[in-house]
């Protein structure tokens, strides 16, 4: 079983694509804030995993409103 995985995201300010590190063990909902490696501009990723199943993890990121 997969524990941890890099998981990309595209930064919505200036759509270029970034790697984060997820452990997937946390069942809940993950939402935390990555700063865009290109732009340095916050964007607010959530994570939805889903343990009966490996392969269904769904990221999504968004703006902030900050
Ligand atoms: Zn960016």
């Amino acid at each position: 079983m997969q524990t941890d995985d890099d998981l990309v995201w595209r930064c919505q300010y200036c759509g270029v694509e970034n790697t984060v590190w997820v452990d997937l063990t946390v069942a809940d909902k993950q939402d935390f804030i990555e700063e865009c490696r290109i732009c340095c501009r916050p964007n607010r990723i959530i994570i939805t995993t889903n343990l009966a199943d490996d392969e269904n993890v769904l990221i999504e990121s968004r703006i902030t409103d900050e």
